[in-house]
């Protein structure tokens, strides 16, 4: 998965290459469809979601450019997959799931792999966590109609964020970057990630 998928399209960020390739993806992924856990492509996970294509959460890890002493939220935990890769890169994670269910389960892989600095809760995360703000980086791996600014607002100084945006079939990878008062956006590759459902995303 890291050689072919990751390193040979382009994944350079060593960091994220290592973390890949030592945490367990298939962990993560249902029983069902474990054999097929290192695959090219997103799986099914539990209520009606996937976990991301492992060059997907590459590239995604790789526009955050964490440091080992940053602090990080992740909207939408799923499998809790993402998590533990950047759980693995910055000092602390903290993931947020609308379903019960998997904010459960990824709980529980996630205390099973050892990884104590991951905190999963469950809710709404488009308006994002002020109390715990700012985060020096901020990834939201469900598809939005556009970058809740709740989220650019908790984002600290030099910080980056990283949302697909556009409609609930289809989107854009966007990076902001904080920069003084002001931000910096980039567009990234074109994905189709399931819809980030909530106040300050698409209705139920
Ligand atoms: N990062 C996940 C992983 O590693 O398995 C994959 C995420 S999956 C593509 C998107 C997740 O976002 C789903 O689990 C979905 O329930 C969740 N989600 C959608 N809207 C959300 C919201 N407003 N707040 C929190 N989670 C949300």
């Amino acid at each position: 998965m890291v050689e072919v998928q990751l390193r040979g399209r382009g994944i350079l960020d060593e960091r994220v290459l290592e973390a890949m390739g030592r945490v367990p993806r298939h962990h993560f992924v249902p029983l069902a469809s474990r054999a097929k856990a290192y695959e090219d492509k997103p799986l099914p996970i539990d209520c009606g979601q996937t976990i991301s294509q492992p060059y997907m959460v590459a590239i995604m890890t790789e526009l955050l450019q964490l440091r080992p002493t940053d602090r990080v939220l992740e909207l939408g935990t799923g499998s809790g997959y993402q998590a533990a890769i950047l759980a693995a890169l910055a000092s602390k994670v903290l993931t947020i799931e609308r379903h019960e269910p998997l904010a459960k389960s990824a709980r529980a892989s996630l205390g099973a792999l050892g990884l104590d600095n991951v905190q999963v809760v469950c809710g709404d995360g488009t308006l994002g966590s002020p109390l715990d703000a700012p985060y020096d980086g901020i990834m939201v791996t469900a598809g939005a109609p556009d970058i809740p600014a709740a989220l650019v607002a908790q984002l600290a100084p030099r910080g980056r964020l990283v949302c697909p945006v556009g409609s609930r079939e289809a989107q854009t990878l966007i990076q902001i970057t904080r920069r003084g008062e002001g931000t910096v956006e980039k567009k990234g590759t074109a994905c189709m990630f399931v819809p980030l459902i909530g106040e300050r995303g698409w209705a139920e």
